[in-house]
C-alpha cells in the first residue's frame, strides 16, 4: 500500500464507505486522516476568539480501508509500483496506465 499526503482516496469500509476524500495527514505508519471522513463530534469550550460548540474532527483510518483514486481516469486503483531510470519509485494506475503524482 502506498499512500501519502494530498492523495485522493476512496473509503472501502465503515460508516463512510463509498466516500472520497483527500488525505490530510499521516497519523502513523498505517493510519491516515482523510478529509471529511470518519468524523467524530467533539464539544469544544469557548475560547477567547472562538465560539464554543460542537466541532467535527476527522479520526485516522487504517490504510486497508482506503484505496487510491487516480487523478487521470478518476477510478480507484491499487497502483503498480514502477522504477524510473534513476531508481525513483512511482505509482502507476492499473486502469489507465498513467503515473499517479
Ligand atoms: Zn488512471
Amino acid at each position: 500500500m502506498w499512500l501519502k499526503k494530498k492523495d485522493k482516496v476512496l473509503v472501502l469500509a465503515g460508516r463512510d464507505k463509498g466516500k472520497r476524500g483527500e488525505i490530510l495527514d499521516r497519523a502513523s505508519d498505517e493510519m491516515f486522516i482523510v478529509a471529511k471522513t470518519n468524523l467524530v463530534k467533539r464539544h469544544q469550550k469557548p475560547k477567547q476568539n472562538e465560539k464554543g460548540g460542537i466541532i467535527e474532527k476527522e479520526m485516522p483510518m487504517h490504510q486497508s480501508k482506503l484505496m487510491l483514486v487516480c487523478g487521470k481516469c478518476d477510478s480507484a486503483t491499487s497502483p503498480k509500483i514502477q522504477f524510473l531510470k534513476d531508481g525513483e519509485k512511482v505509482r502507476v494506475c492499473r486502469n489507465c496506465g498513467e503515473m499517479i503524482e
